[in-house]
């Protein structure tokens, strides 16, 4: 199939691509000695699951230069978006806008982790106001208003949220696009 042709598939990177969530416990066990396993309340940011006094940490770590430089990929994520590569334009848009330091490490870290993914389709934003076929995020407010299908990727705090169709895994992601 002509490239052209093929459909356009969004991916989103944090908690989708990029296991965010590991990357914070790493820090709050390494400086607070917060459990890696610690309960997450289905429905609840990681952060509201902390002690009180650590709800706000969060925004000191992920405006620091080099947070999102080495967080470990998702599970079985680099071998799908490689496969899926062959049927779909894959697209990685993240709204990295809203942290500054972001953009060069997320960069880097695509570098690193999907160096398979062309700069052409590497979507750095805001709000994720894009023309695709399908949208896979985390995030309904990056859903809400696409067009398309939209595939909400589950992590704890959405799995209160009803309505839409829903990828546990990057292997469910496979069983129903490949
Ligand atoms: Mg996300």
């Amino acid at each position: 199939m002509n490239n052209e042709d093929k459909p356009r598939l969004a991916i989103d990177m944090d908690e989708v691509l990029a296991d965010t969530h590991h990357k914070f416990l790493t820090l709050y066990h390494r400086d607070y000695g917060i459990a890696m396993d610690i309960h997450q309340e289905p429905g609840k940011e990681l952060h509201e699951n902390l002690p009180h006094d650590l709800n706000g940490q969060w925004k000191i770590y992920i405006n620091e230069k080099g947070f999102f430089r080495d967080i470990p990929p998702m599970q079985d994520a680099i071998e799908t978006v490689k496969a899926l590569q062959e049927r779909y334009n894959v697209y990685v848009v993240s709204a990295a806008m809203e942290f500054r330091n972001s953009l060069e490490d997320k960069l880097d870290w695509l570098g690193d982790h999907f160096p398979f993914i062309p700069w052409t389709h590497i979507l750095f934003t805001g709000e994720k106001i894009i023309a695709a076929d399908i949208m896979i995020d985390d995030r309904i407010k990056n859903l809400a208003r696409f067009d398309g299908r939209k595939l909400l990727f589950t992590s704890p705090h959405n799995l209160l949220i009803t309505g839409y169709e829903r990828v546990n895994t990057w292997k469910e992601v496979a069983g129903l696009l490949l």
